[in-house]
């Protein structure tokens, strides 16, 4: 059942080859998103591991974790937390900046975003070299919370991303 499921989920990813830039095959998450079916039995088994644990928040990265963090975050009875790109949010926040391939970029969190030891899910589409996911970690962190898991959809297993959140634990649904 659940490996029927993944592969429902499989086959609403399209690669689009040189997007944005050329040599890189982007996974491009809309067909799943516009397909109820998938996209429902993508939150199901996103939001199964943490059957019977204890939660406070689901933390979505900017923009694709937007879209699964708000509805997992609604499957476990939480609420949703944006981690968004720097400028963006209003009120005062924590920075984190993080290495790209050329140069760095950023994102932001509201400092009262969290409680101090909230217990936090931390949720987007794809894990490439980790690098966003890692400086979500510290945002998290900074806010006096702790992430319980990091959920992604899709794994680009040879950038080894996962590896570099360890020792947290890191739940994901495809691996390419
Ligand atoms: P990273 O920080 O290298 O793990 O990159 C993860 C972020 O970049 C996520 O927000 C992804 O949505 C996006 N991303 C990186 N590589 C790809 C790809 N091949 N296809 C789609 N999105 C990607």
């Amino acid at each position: 059942m659940t490996e029927e499921r993944r592969s429902l989920l499989r086959s609403r990813i399209r690669d689009v080859p040189d997007f944005p830039s050329e040599g890189i095959l982007f996974k491009d998450i809309t067909p799943l998103l516009a397909d109820v079916e998938a996209f429902r039995a993508c939150i199901a088994l996103m939001a199964e591991p943490f059957d019977g644990e204890v939660l406070h928040a689901v933390v979505g990265i900017e923009s694709r974790g937007f879209m699964f963090g708000a509805a997992l975050a609604d499957k476990l009875g939480v609420g949703f937390v944006p981690v968004r790109k720097p400028g963006k949010l209003p009120a005062a926040t924590h920075r984190a900046e993080y290495e790209l391939e050329y140069g760095s970029d950023a994102i932001e969190i509201h400092r009262d975003a969290l409680e101090r030891g909230d217990q936090v899910v931390v949720v987007d589409d794809l894990i490439a070299t980790g690098g966003t996911a890692l400086a979500a970690k510290e945002l998290v962190q900074r806010c006096g919370a702790d992430v319980a898991a990091f959920v992604f959809l899709v794994n680009l297993v040879d950038l080894r991303g996962a590896e570099k959140l360890s020792p947290s634990r890191v739940i994901t649904l495809l691996d390419y």
